[in-house]
Formats: structure tokens, C-alpha cells, sequence
């Protein structure tokens, strides 16, 4: 394609909200056979809410979540800010929830995070966080568990000094663009791979919702970027399709990286291709833009 045709392509594209940054990324596009998707946030809406809270020791739900959002209010994630704007129910002043300093935060990535509020060590994540503290997980928790996964929802566990005392299950609906893409790239012959850091049990059941077969649960930022380049190693053309600091390694590691335009700064900058609208059919607006440009040549 002439300097040209990329300059015109890739104005279409910013008048369609799909970002190029460079001729480079609109001419991969098209070589692409080839599609990891994160899921949380990209598949996903990314707003998840908290549907269910069981407890398992005798406290009071206000009393509950005051120590959970004193904890979750220093971290970043989507499951945070959902933890966090339920925990405002149970608060007076719901406007200015003012919750109990925290000290110690520690975000663990892809586990959860732990902190010490009114001198008792809060920790919220998944069964991995648990374990590696020596948490023991009643049987009735694993049931709340396995029954969020079903769902395609994710279980929380909530230990207050290493003793399993709550249990969340937290929804995070599909984008309405997801199947309908899926379906679309499929056709183009196109294969779709999620990864997530989610457990296996949720990644499978929002997997199968969407039409993907293909999926990596439990995956850490390293190995979502190591999953990329296993895929180029096969022979592949890869892109990465994410919204996440932790996919940050696998936007920089594909051949093309897209960034959701709602995801983090982070992301954002590491991709090649940032999708304004958040808009899963726009991946394929790009694939088709590049497809044009680099087939319009002579
Ligand atoms: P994804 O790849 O789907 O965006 P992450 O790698 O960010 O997921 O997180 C993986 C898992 O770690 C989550 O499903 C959750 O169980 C746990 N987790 C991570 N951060 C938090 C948090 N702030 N609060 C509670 N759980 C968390
Ligand atoms: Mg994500």
C-alpha cells in the first residue's frame, strides 16, 4: 500500500473509533488467524456486581463489609470497586461512607489483597489467596463456590485473621457485542482463545456463553504474554485483545495488541490498536480496514 492508502486507512478507522497508531498495525491486522481475548473487562462488561453474600461466622453484614471495603477501597480492580459500591448499602451516610483506615495494603496480583483494618488482618481473593495463608475453606464455602461458577459468576472468599468468614459471588454480565464478534471471526476462520486470572470453573462457563473453545484460566500477566508467544511460535499471527494492567505483557508480546479505549492507561499504551467505542465488532472493523488497504495496492 502506498504511505497514501495507509494514511487514508487509518483516518477511517479514527472516524470510526478504531485507533492506529502507525502503518505497522494496519498492515499486521490483516495477517492475523489468530485471537486471545482477555476476559474480565473485554468479553465482559467489566462493572460486576455483587449478587449473593454468605456468611459463615456471626457478624453483621455492616460489620462485614465495613472491614471488606476498608480493604478493597486501595485496589484498582473491577471486583474491588464492585466489593466496594455494595459495601456502601450498609452504610449511614452512603454519599460519604468513610471507611476505617487500612494499613499494610497489599495487592497480590491475580489472588486478591490483604490489609490490617481496626488491628485485624482482612484478606479477599480467590481459594489460591486462601491456601497460601494457611485459610481453611469449609465445605460450605467450596458449595457457594462451585454454585457461582455454574452461574459464570465469581466466588470471593473473605478471611478475617486466617478464618473464613464470608463468601461473595460477583456477576459481570457479557458484552452485548461479545458472541456476535466470536461468531463473526469464527466465520472469517479467525480462532478466538480467552485467558483470564479468573478460576477455571467461571472462565469455562463464560467461555461456553460466548462461543469460544478454546480458554487458559488462572493464567498470571507472565503467562497470559507466554500463551501469546506460544501461539507465534506454532506459526500463528497473533492478536491480544485486553483491557488490564495485567495484560499489559501479552498487548506488547502479540503481533497486533488491542486495548479496549474504557481499560486502563496502561493497556492502552502498550497496544498497537485501541478500540474507542469498547466494542468488540470493532476488532473486526480494523481486520476489514487493513484487509481493504493492504488488497487496494496497484
Ligand atoms: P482477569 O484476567 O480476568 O482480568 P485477574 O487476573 O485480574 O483477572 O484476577 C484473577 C482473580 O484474582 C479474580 O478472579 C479474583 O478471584 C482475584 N482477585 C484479584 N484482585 C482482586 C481484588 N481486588 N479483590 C478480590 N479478588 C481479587
Ligand atoms: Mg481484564
Amino acid at each position: 500500500a502506498t504511505p497514501t492508502a495507509v494514511m487514508v486507512g487509518t483516518g477511517v478507522g479514527a472516524s470510526q473509533g478504531v485507533l492506529i497508531k502507525g502503518g505497522q498495525a494496519l498492515e499486521k491486522a490483516h495477517m492475523v488467524n489468530c485471537i486471545v481475548f482477555d476476559k474480565t473487562g473485554t468479553l465482559t462488561m467489566g462493572k460486576p456486581v455483587v449478587v449473593k453474600t454468605k456468611m459463615l461466622k456471626n457478624m453483621t453484614l455492616g460489620e462485614f463489609y465495613e472491614l471488606v471495603a476498608a480493604t478493597e477501597v486501595n485496589s484498582e480492580h473491577p471486583l474491588a470497586k464492585a466489593i466496594v459500591n455494595h459495601a456502601k448499602e450498609f452504610r449511614d451516610d452512603q454519599e460519604n461512607p468513610a471507611w476505617p483506615q487500612a494499613r499494610d495494603f497489599l495487592s497480590i496480583t491475580g489472588n486478591g489483597v490483604k490489609a490490617t483494618v481496626k488491628g485485624r488482618e482482612i484478606m479477599v481473593g480467590n481459594k489460591d489467596l486462601m491456601s497460601q495463608h494457611g485459610v481453611n475453606i469449609p465445605e460450605d464455602a467450596e458449595e457457594m463456590l462451585a454454585e457461582a461458577e455454574e452461574r459464570a459468576q465469581t466466588g470471593i472468599l473473605v478471611s478475617v485473621n486466617r478464618e473464613l468468614t464470608g463468601v461473595l459471588a460477583v456477576s459481570d454480565p457479557l458484552k452485548p457485542s461479545a458472541r456476535a464478534a466470536i461468531s463473526v471471526l469464527k466465520s472469517m476462520n479467525i480462532a478466538s482463545i480467552m485467558v483470564t486470572g479468573d478460576n477455571w470453573g467461571t472462565a469455562n462457563a463464560i467461555a461456553r456463553e460466548v462461543g469460544i473453545d478454546s480458554v487458559m484460566a488462572e493464567a498470571k500477566p507472565k503467562q497470559k504474554a507466554e500463551k501469546v508467544k506460544e501461539l507465534q511460535a506454532a506459526g500463528h499471527v497473533v492478536a491480544m485483545v485486553g483491557d488490564g494492567i495485567n495484560d499489559a505483557p501479552a498487548l506488547v508480546a502479540a503481533d497486533v495488541g488491542i486495548a479496549i479505549g474504557a481499560g486502563t492507561d496502561i493497556a492502552i499504551e502498550a497496544a498497537d490498536i485501541v478500540l474507542m467505542k469498547s466494542n468488540l465488532e470493532d476488532v473486526i472493523t480494523a481486520i476489514d480496514l487493513s484487509r481493504k488497504t493492504f488488497s487496494r495496492i496497484r
